[in-house]
Protein backbone atom coordinates (compact mmCIF):
# COMPACT_ATOMS: atom_id res chain seq x y z
CA UNK A 1 0.00 0.00 0.00
CA UNK A 2 1.16 3.50 -0.89
CA UNK A 3 0.56 6.55 0.76
CA UNK A 4 0.08 9.21 -1.69
CA UNK A 5 -0.46 13.16 -0.02
CA UNK A 6 -0.83 16.56 -1.67
CA UNK A 7 1.75 18.58 -1.90
CA UNK A 8 1.21 21.97 -2.34
CA UNK A 9 5.10 22.78 -3.77
CA UNK A 10 4.15 20.00 -6.49
CA UNK A 11 0.49 20.83 -6.89
CA UNK A 12 -0.28 16.98 -6.95
CA UNK A 13 -0.29 13.95 -5.04
CA UNK A 14 2.85 12.48 -4.64
CA UNK A 15 4.15 9.24 -2.83
CA UNK A 16 4.60 9.87 0.19
CA UNK A 17 9.06 9.24 0.84
CA UNK A 18 10.66 10.06 4.09
CA UNK A 19 14.38 11.13 4.03
CA UNK A 20 14.70 8.15 6.60
CA UNK A 21 13.28 5.24 5.80
CA UNK A 22 10.26 4.53 8.57
CA UNK A 23 11.01 7.60 10.26
CA UNK A 24 9.20 11.16 9.19
CA UNK A 25 9.67 14.75 10.95
CA UNK A 26 6.77 17.01 10.78
CA UNK A 27 6.64 20.40 11.64
CA UNK A 28 3.39 21.83 12.04
CA UNK A 29 2.63 25.81 12.81
CA UNK A 30 0.85 26.28 16.20
CA UNK A 31 -1.13 28.19 17.86
CA UNK A 32 -0.75 32.00 18.45
CA UNK A 33 -1.62 32.17 22.19
CA UNK A 34 -3.04 35.68 22.52
CA UNK A 35 -6.62 34.28 23.20
CA UNK A 36 -8.66 30.96 23.28
CA UNK A 37 -8.01 28.89 20.04
CA UNK A 38 -10.79 29.73 17.34
CA UNK A 39 -12.52 26.77 15.61
CA UNK A 40 -10.89 27.56 12.28
CA UNK A 41 -7.86 26.95 14.10
CA UNK A 42 -8.61 24.20 15.91
CA UNK A 43 -10.00 22.35 12.36
CA UNK A 44 -5.76 22.86 11.58
CA UNK A 45 -4.59 21.03 13.98
CA UNK A 46 -6.69 18.31 13.80
CA UNK A 47 -5.95 17.79 10.45
CA UNK A 48 -2.14 17.67 11.77
CA UNK A 49 -3.45 15.09 14.26
CA UNK A 50 -4.88 13.41 11.20
CA UNK A 51 -1.98 13.49 9.18
CA UNK A 52 0.63 12.31 12.08
CA UNK A 53 -2.12 9.10 13.11
CA UNK A 54 -1.95 8.00 9.49
CA UNK A 55 1.43 7.96 9.75
CA UNK A 56 1.57 5.74 12.55
CA UNK A 57 -1.06 3.37 10.91
CA UNK A 58 1.43 3.49 7.89
CA UNK A 59 4.35 2.12 10.28
CA UNK A 60 6.20 5.41 10.36
CA UNK A 61 8.34 6.36 13.60
CA UNK A 62 6.74 10.32 13.83
CA UNK A 63 7.92 13.30 15.29
CA UNK A 64 5.68 15.94 15.28
CA UNK A 65 6.64 19.42 16.35
CA UNK A 66 4.34 22.28 16.94
CA UNK A 67 5.45 25.52 17.76
CA UNK A 68 3.52 27.96 19.99
CA UNK A 69 3.52 31.95 19.39
CA UNK A 70 4.38 33.02 22.75
CA UNK A 71 5.28 36.62 21.42
CA UNK A 72 3.10 39.02 18.70
CA UNK A 73 2.10 42.22 18.52
CA UNK A 74 -0.80 41.62 20.06
CA UNK A 75 0.31 39.45 22.92
CA UNK A 76 2.36 42.60 23.78
CA UNK A 77 -0.16 44.63 23.32
CA UNK A 78 -2.76 42.67 25.38
CA UNK A 79 -0.20 42.49 28.09
CA UNK A 80 0.84 45.80 28.10
CA UNK A 81 -3.19 46.94 28.89
CA UNK A 82 -2.95 44.33 31.72
CA UNK A 83 -0.34 45.46 33.11
CA UNK A 84 1.40 41.97 33.28
CA UNK A 85 4.47 39.97 31.06
CA UNK A 86 4.03 38.79 28.17
CA UNK A 87 4.79 35.42 29.58
CA UNK A 88 2.16 36.14 32.54
CA UNK A 89 -0.43 36.99 29.81
CA UNK A 90 -0.32 34.23 27.93
CA UNK A 91 -0.49 31.65 29.95
CA UNK A 92 -4.23 30.79 30.79
CA UNK A 93 -4.28 30.48 27.08
CA UNK A 94 -1.02 28.36 26.80
CA UNK A 95 -3.28 25.94 29.38
CA UNK A 96 -6.60 26.74 27.27
CA UNK A 97 -5.16 25.84 24.34
CA UNK A 98 -3.51 22.20 25.99
CA UNK A 99 -7.63 21.65 27.42
CA UNK A 100 -9.13 22.10 24.16
CA UNK A 101 -6.62 19.44 22.18
CA UNK A 102 -7.50 17.14 25.18
CA UNK A 103 -10.99 18.07 24.45
CA UNK A 104 -10.77 17.37 20.94
CA UNK A 105 -8.57 14.45 21.35
CA UNK A 106 -5.75 15.49 20.01
CA UNK A 107 -2.78 13.43 20.45
CA UNK A 108 0.04 15.20 22.04
CA UNK A 109 3.09 16.46 19.75
CA UNK A 110 6.01 15.26 20.47
CA UNK A 111 7.69 18.76 21.58
CA UNK A 112 5.81 22.04 22.04
CA UNK A 113 8.42 24.59 21.54
CA UNK A 114 8.03 28.25 22.78
CA UNK A 115 9.22 30.83 20.79
CA UNK A 116 10.69 32.79 23.33
CA UNK A 117 12.74 29.95 24.59
CA UNK A 118 14.41 29.63 21.45
CA UNK A 119 15.73 33.60 20.77
CA UNK A 120 19.31 32.29 20.63
CA UNK A 121 18.53 30.30 17.98
CA UNK A 122 16.44 32.91 15.90
CA UNK A 123 19.62 35.43 16.50
CA UNK A 124 22.16 32.92 15.11
CA UNK A 125 19.89 32.39 11.67
CA UNK A 126 18.98 36.26 11.39
CA UNK A 127 22.63 36.85 12.18
CA UNK A 128 23.65 34.27 9.05
CA UNK A 129 21.51 35.54 6.95
CA UNK A 130 22.66 39.05 7.85
CA UNK A 131 26.17 37.84 6.88
CA UNK A 132 24.73 36.01 3.56
CA UNK A 133 23.51 39.59 2.71
CA UNK A 134 19.95 37.80 2.53
CA UNK A 135 19.14 40.35 5.58
CA UNK A 136 19.61 44.15 6.32
CA UNK A 137 19.45 46.27 9.49
CA UNK A 138 17.27 49.21 9.25
CA UNK A 139 17.12 51.57 12.38
CA UNK A 140 17.31 48.96 14.55
CA UNK A 141 14.73 46.64 12.84
CA UNK A 142 15.86 43.60 10.40
CA UNK A 143 14.31 42.58 7.18
CA UNK A 144 14.77 39.96 4.86
CA UNK A 145 15.87 40.92 1.10
CA UNK A 146 13.09 38.88 -1.39
CA UNK A 147 15.37 40.21 -3.99
CA UNK A 148 18.26 37.81 -2.30
CA UNK A 149 15.53 34.87 -3.09
CA UNK A 150 14.61 34.00 -6.73
CA UNK A 151 13.15 31.53 -5.48
CA UNK A 152 10.59 33.26 -3.31
CA UNK A 153 6.68 33.06 -4.02
CA UNK A 154 6.90 29.42 -5.75
CA UNK A 155 4.97 27.25 -2.85
CA UNK A 156 1.93 30.02 -3.76
CA UNK A 157 2.64 30.81 -7.05
CA UNK A 158 3.05 33.93 -6.35
CA UNK A 159 3.32 36.62 -9.63
CA UNK A 160 6.64 37.96 -8.80
CA UNK A 161 5.90 41.21 -10.94
CA UNK A 162 3.88 42.46 -8.24
CA UNK A 163 6.98 42.76 -5.81
CA UNK A 164 9.27 45.51 -6.42
CA UNK A 165 12.41 44.86 -4.99
CA UNK A 166 15.12 47.90 -4.88
CA UNK A 167 12.01 50.78 -4.45
CA UNK A 168 13.11 52.25 -1.66
CA UNK A 169 9.97 52.45 0.90
CA UNK A 170 9.87 54.88 3.72
CA UNK A 171 6.99 55.33 6.22
CA UNK A 172 6.97 56.42 9.31
CA UNK A 173 6.76 52.89 10.64
CA UNK A 174 9.47 51.22 8.08
CA UNK A 175 12.31 51.76 6.66
CA UNK A 176 13.18 49.02 4.19
CA UNK A 177 14.42 48.61 0.72
CA UNK A 178 10.85 46.95 -0.49
CA UNK A 179 7.11 46.96 0.52
CA UNK A 180 7.50 43.28 0.90
CA UNK A 181 10.68 42.56 2.59
CA UNK A 182 9.50 41.03 5.85
CA UNK A 183 10.94 41.81 9.50
CA UNK A 184 13.39 38.69 11.26
CA UNK A 185 13.78 41.17 14.10
CA UNK A 186 11.98 44.50 15.13
CA UNK A 187 13.90 47.41 17.58
CA UNK A 188 12.81 47.17 21.51
CA UNK A 189 10.38 50.01 21.96
CA UNK A 190 11.17 51.41 25.54
CA UNK A 191 8.28 49.55 27.57
CA UNK A 192 9.11 45.86 25.75
CA UNK A 193 11.55 45.17 28.90
CA UNK A 194 9.15 45.33 31.13
CA UNK A 195 6.52 42.85 29.38
CA UNK A 196 9.71 40.42 29.58
CA UNK A 197 9.90 41.48 25.40
CA UNK A 198 13.21 42.55 24.98
CA UNK A 199 16.73 40.47 24.25
CA UNK A 200 20.12 41.63 23.43
CA UNK A 201 21.03 40.55 19.73
CA UNK A 202 24.40 41.24 18.23
CA UNK A 203 22.02 43.18 15.71
CA UNK A 204 20.30 44.86 18.14
CA UNK A 205 18.48 44.96 21.22
CA UNK A 206 14.72 43.49 20.07
CA UNK A 207 12.37 41.10 19.61
CA UNK A 208 12.02 38.62 16.84
CA UNK A 209 9.02 38.72 13.63
CA UNK A 210 6.77 35.85 13.55
CA UNK A 211 8.27 33.60 10.64
CA UNK A 212 11.51 33.18 12.08
CA UNK A 213 10.81 31.09 14.66
CA UNK A 214 9.32 28.96 12.72
CA UNK A 215 12.72 28.56 10.68
CA UNK A 216 14.49 28.74 13.83
CA UNK A 217 12.61 26.24 15.99
CA UNK A 218 12.03 23.38 13.00
CA UNK A 219 15.59 23.48 12.22
CA UNK A 220 16.56 22.82 16.13
CA UNK A 221 14.23 19.73 16.43
CA UNK A 222 14.02 18.28 12.82
CA UNK A 223 17.22 19.39 10.98
CA UNK A 224 17.39 21.36 7.88
CA UNK A 225 14.75 19.49 5.53
CA UNK A 226 11.67 18.37 7.19
CA UNK A 227 9.90 15.21 5.78
CA UNK A 228 6.23 17.54 5.92
CA UNK A 229 5.26 20.76 6.70
CA UNK A 230 1.72 21.09 7.63
CA UNK A 231 -0.66 24.51 8.26
CA UNK A 232 -3.93 26.34 7.41
CA UNK A 233 -3.79 27.79 3.85
CA UNK A 234 -4.29 30.83 5.16
CA UNK A 235 -0.69 30.56 6.07
CA UNK A 236 0.88 29.63 3.06
CA UNK A 237 1.45 33.11 2.27
CA UNK A 238 3.23 35.21 3.45
CA UNK A 239 3.83 32.84 6.39
CA UNK A 240 5.43 30.08 4.93
CA UNK A 241 7.01 31.42 1.87
CA UNK A 242 8.80 33.63 4.45
CA UNK A 243 9.93 30.79 6.18
CA UNK A 244 11.21 28.78 3.20
CA UNK A 245 13.19 32.18 1.91
CA UNK A 246 14.72 32.28 5.67
CA UNK A 247 15.41 28.56 5.77
CA UNK A 248 16.71 28.24 2.39
CA UNK A 249 18.86 31.13 2.26
CA UNK A 250 20.19 30.12 5.43
CA UNK A 251 20.17 26.44 5.04
CA UNK A 252 21.12 26.24 1.59
CA UNK A 253 18.64 22.78 1.54
CA UNK A 254 14.92 22.50 0.75
CA UNK A 255 13.02 23.32 4.17
CA UNK A 256 10.01 20.62 3.45
CA UNK A 257 9.75 17.92 1.13
CA UNK A 258 5.74 17.77 1.47
CA UNK A 259 3.48 21.23 2.62
CA UNK A 260 -0.03 20.09 3.53
CA UNK A 261 -2.51 23.13 3.81
CA UNK A 262 -5.69 22.42 5.09
CA UNK A 263 -8.70 24.38 4.01
CA UNK A 264 -10.51 27.24 5.93
CA UNK A 265 -13.69 26.28 8.28
CA UNK A 266 -16.35 28.52 7.04
CA UNK A 267 -19.45 29.68 8.85
CA UNK A 268 -23.22 29.10 7.81
CA UNK A 269 -23.06 31.61 5.38
CA UNK A 270 -20.23 30.54 3.60
CA UNK A 271 -17.80 33.59 5.01
CA UNK A 272 -14.11 31.84 5.99
CA UNK A 273 -14.32 32.37 10.11
CA UNK A 274 -11.33 34.06 11.60
CA UNK A 275 -11.54 36.39 14.53
CA UNK A 276 -10.68 39.62 12.67
CA UNK A 277 -13.85 39.11 10.57
CA UNK A 278 -15.67 38.78 13.97
CA UNK A 279 -16.79 35.14 13.55
CA UNK A 280 -15.13 34.00 16.90
CA UNK A 281 -16.04 30.92 18.22
CA UNK A 282 -14.21 28.71 20.36
CA UNK A 283 -14.18 25.56 21.53
CA UNK A 284 -15.75 26.42 24.73
CA UNK A 285 -18.23 28.55 23.12
CA UNK A 286 -19.35 25.15 21.33
CA UNK A 287 -19.57 23.37 24.63
CA UNK A 288 -21.37 26.13 26.36
CA UNK A 289 -24.01 25.52 23.58
CA UNK A 290 -24.00 22.11 24.45
CA UNK A 291 -21.72 20.27 21.91
CA UNK A 292 -19.94 17.12 23.02
CA UNK A 293 -16.11 18.19 21.88
CA UNK A 294 -15.72 14.67 20.51
CA UNK A 295 -19.08 15.29 17.83
CA UNK A 296 -16.61 18.69 17.15
CA UNK A 297 -13.82 16.39 16.61
CA UNK A 298 -15.88 14.39 14.25
CA UNK A 299 -17.62 17.33 12.39
CA UNK A 300 -14.15 18.88 11.77
CA UNK A 301 -12.50 15.91 10.54
CA UNK A 302 -14.62 13.14 8.84
CA UNK A 303 -17.39 15.53 7.29
CA UNK A 304 -15.23 16.71 4.38
CA UNK A 305 -11.80 16.60 3.03
CA UNK A 306 -8.96 18.41 4.92
CA UNK A 307 -8.77 20.42 1.68
CA UNK A 308 -12.30 21.13 1.22
CA UNK A 309 -14.20 24.42 2.81
CA UNK A 310 -16.89 22.97 5.11
CA UNK A 311 -19.95 25.49 7.41
CA UNK A 312 -19.89 24.94 10.77
CA UNK A 313 -23.38 24.79 11.86
CA UNK A 314 -25.73 23.49 14.45
CA UNK A 315 -27.27 21.09 12.21
CA UNK A 316 -23.95 19.79 10.94
CA UNK A 317 -22.67 19.70 14.32
CA UNK A 318 -25.89 17.43 16.07
CA UNK A 319 -25.80 15.06 12.63
CA UNK A 320 -22.01 14.44 13.73
CA UNK A 321 -22.84 13.66 17.14
CA UNK A 322 -25.53 10.97 16.05
CA UNK A 323 -22.54 9.94 13.75
CA UNK A 324 -20.11 9.34 16.76
CA UNK A 325 -23.61 7.91 18.44
CA UNK A 326 -23.95 5.55 16.11
CA UNK A 327 -20.48 4.13 15.64
CA UNK A 328 -20.06 3.82 19.29
CA UNK A 329 -23.18 1.91 19.68
CA UNK A 330 -22.19 -0.42 16.85
CA UNK A 331 -18.78 -0.79 18.93
CA UNK A 332 -20.44 -2.08 21.82
CA UNK A 333 -23.11 -3.74 20.12
CA UNK A 334 -20.17 -5.72 18.28
CA UNK A 335 -17.98 -6.15 21.74
CA UNK A 336 -20.61 -7.20 23.78
CA UNK A 337 -22.54 -9.91 21.16
CA UNK A 338 -21.46 -13.69 22.19
CA UNK A 339 -20.54 -14.76 18.17
CA UNK A 340 -23.56 -17.33 16.53
CA UNK A 341 -22.13 -20.39 15.58
CA UNK A 342 -22.04 -19.81 11.87
CA UNK A 343 -20.95 -16.56 9.73
CA UNK A 344 -22.85 -15.09 6.49
CA UNK A 345 -19.82 -15.67 4.02
CA UNK A 346 -21.06 -12.28 2.20
CA UNK A 347 -20.56 -10.78 5.52
CA UNK A 348 -16.91 -11.58 5.70
CA UNK A 349 -16.08 -10.54 2.01
CA UNK A 350 -18.02 -7.03 2.38
CA UNK A 351 -16.42 -6.37 5.41
CA UNK A 352 -12.77 -7.85 3.82
CA UNK A 353 -13.96 -5.07 1.20
CA UNK A 354 -14.52 -1.91 3.73
CA UNK A 355 -11.01 -2.64 5.65
CA UNK A 356 -9.07 -2.55 2.38
CA UNK A 357 -11.39 0.25 1.09
CA UNK A 358 -11.19 2.34 4.27
CA UNK A 359 -7.29 2.37 4.24
CA UNK A 360 -7.03 2.81 0.57
CA UNK A 361 -9.37 6.18 0.76
CA UNK A 362 -6.33 7.09 3.63
CA UNK A 363 -3.52 6.47 1.97
CA UNK A 364 -5.31 8.80 -0.69
CA UNK A 365 -4.10 11.73 0.44
CA UNK A 366 -6.11 10.97 3.84
CA UNK A 367 -9.66 10.79 2.52
CA UNK A 368 -11.52 10.50 6.07
CA UNK A 369 -14.76 11.32 4.54
CA UNK A 370 -14.82 8.34 2.03
CA UNK A 371 -13.57 5.91 4.10
CA UNK A 372 -16.14 6.48 6.96
CA UNK A 373 -18.84 6.60 3.88
CA UNK A 374 -17.82 2.89 3.63
CA UNK A 375 -18.12 2.64 7.31
CA UNK A 376 -21.57 3.31 7.80
CA UNK A 377 -22.43 1.15 4.97
CA UNK A 378 -21.17 -1.70 6.10
CA UNK A 379 -22.49 -0.39 10.19
CA UNK A 380 -25.79 -0.64 8.47
CA UNK A 381 -25.63 -4.42 7.04
CA UNK A 382 -23.65 -5.41 10.30
CA UNK A 383 -26.43 -4.54 12.41
CA UNK A 384 -28.65 -6.59 9.95
CA UNK A 385 -26.57 -9.16 10.46
CA UNK A 386 -26.44 -9.21 14.16
CA UNK A 387 -30.25 -8.89 13.97
CA UNK A 388 -30.63 -12.76 12.47
CA UNK A 389 -27.49 -14.45 14.33
CA UNK A 390 -25.55 -14.23 11.33
CA UNK A 391 -22.42 -13.00 12.90
CA UNK A 392 -20.00 -15.70 13.90
CA UNK A 393 -16.54 -15.89 15.34
CA UNK A 394 -14.58 -14.90 12.80
CA UNK A 395 -17.02 -12.16 11.60
CA UNK A 396 -16.88 -10.72 15.11
CA UNK A 397 -13.17 -10.37 14.81
CA UNK A 398 -13.28 -9.09 11.88
CA UNK A 399 -15.90 -6.58 12.81
CA UNK A 400 -13.67 -5.17 15.92
CA UNK A 401 -10.31 -5.01 13.40
CA UNK A 402 -12.25 -2.67 11.28
CA UNK A 403 -13.58 -0.39 14.31
CA UNK A 404 -9.74 -0.42 15.35
CA UNK A 405 -9.05 0.85 11.74
CA UNK A 406 -11.20 3.47 11.52
CA UNK A 407 -10.93 4.64 15.54
CA UNK A 408 -7.10 4.58 14.77
CA UNK A 409 -8.14 8.11 13.17
CA UNK A 410 -11.06 9.13 14.63
CA UNK A 411 -10.47 7.94 17.98
CA UNK A 412 -14.61 8.65 19.02
CA UNK A 413 -15.63 5.01 20.09
CA UNK A 414 -13.50 4.91 23.56
CA UNK A 415 -15.42 6.53 26.30
CA UNK A 416 -14.84 9.84 27.67
CA UNK A 417 -13.45 8.77 30.71
CA UNK A 418 -10.62 6.31 30.59
CA UNK A 419 -11.63 2.75 32.86
CA UNK A 420 -15.51 3.61 32.10
CA UNK A 421 -15.93 0.65 30.31
CA UNK A 422 -14.50 -1.96 33.25
CA UNK A 423 -16.40 0.17 35.32
CA UNK A 424 -19.63 -0.49 33.63
CA UNK A 425 -18.67 -4.33 32.90
CA UNK A 426 -17.66 -3.80 36.89
CA UNK A 427 -21.07 -2.81 38.18
CA UNK A 428 -23.05 -5.07 35.37
CA UNK A 429 -21.29 -8.08 37.11
CA UNK A 430 -22.05 -6.78 40.88
CA UNK A 431 -25.22 -6.35 39.77
CA UNK A 432 -25.90 -9.87 37.84
CA UNK A 433 -24.56 -11.37 41.51
CA UNK A 434 -27.54 -8.97 43.29
CA UNK A 435 -30.11 -10.78 41.23
CA UNK A 436 -28.53 -14.12 41.69
CA UNK A 437 -28.70 -13.79 45.47
CA UNK A 438 -32.17 -12.15 45.28
CA UNK A 439 -30.68 -8.67 46.44
CA UNK A 440 -32.94 -6.88 44.03
CA UNK A 441 -32.99 -3.91 46.06
CA UNK A 442 -28.81 -3.71 45.48
CA UNK A 443 -29.45 -4.56 41.84
CA UNK A 444 -31.76 -1.42 41.16
CA UNK A 445 -29.83 0.65 43.17
CA UNK A 446 -27.22 -0.41 40.43
CA UNK A 447 -29.02 0.08 37.47
CA UNK A 448 -29.89 4.07 38.97
CA UNK A 449 -25.84 4.27 39.27
CA UNK A 450 -25.33 3.58 36.07
CA UNK A 451 -28.24 5.16 34.79
CA UNK A 452 -26.69 8.70 36.77
CA UNK A 453 -23.51 7.95 34.51
CA UNK A 454 -25.46 8.04 31.43
CA UNK A 455 -25.35 4.29 30.83
CA UNK A 456 -28.90 2.34 30.44
CA UNK A 457 -28.89 -1.32 30.80
CA UNK A 458 -30.73 -4.10 28.54
CA UNK A 459 -31.76 -7.37 29.57
CA UNK A 460 -31.51 -9.45 26.27
CA UNK A 461 -31.29 -13.14 25.49
CA UNK A 462 -27.56 -12.01 25.01
CA UNK A 463 -27.30 -11.14 28.45
CA UNK A 464 -27.12 -8.16 29.92
CA UNK A 465 -26.41 -4.93 27.34
CA UNK A 466 -25.47 -1.12 27.74
CA UNK A 467 -25.40 1.59 26.45
CA UNK A 468 -24.63 5.13 26.37
CA UNK A 469 -27.80 7.22 26.78
CA UNK A 470 -26.37 10.63 26.41
ZN1 LIG B 1 4.99 28.59 11.07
Amino acid sequence: MTLRLHNTLTGTKDVFEPLEAGRAGMYTCGPTVWNYAHVGNLRAFLAYDLIRRHLQVSGYDVTHVMNLTDIDDRILDQAMHAGVTIDEYVKPYVAAFFEDMGALRAQPATQYPRATEHIPEMIEMISELIENQNAYSADGDVYFRIASFPAYGALSRLDRSGLKPGVRVATDKYDKESVSDFALWKKAHPEDATLGAAWDAPFGRGRPGWHIECSAMSKRYLGETLDIHGGGVDLMFPHHENEIAQSEAANHKPLARFWLHSEHLADATGEKMSKSAGGFTTLRDLSGAGHDPVAVRFFLLANAHYRARIRLSTEALHAAAEQVRRLREFADRVRRTAPGDHDDLNLLRRIAEVRAGYREALDDDLNLPQGIGLVFELVREANAALDFGNVGKQGRQELLLLIDDFDAHLDVVRSEEPGLAQEVERLIAEREAARKGRDFSRADQIREELREKGIALEDSKEGVRWRRVR
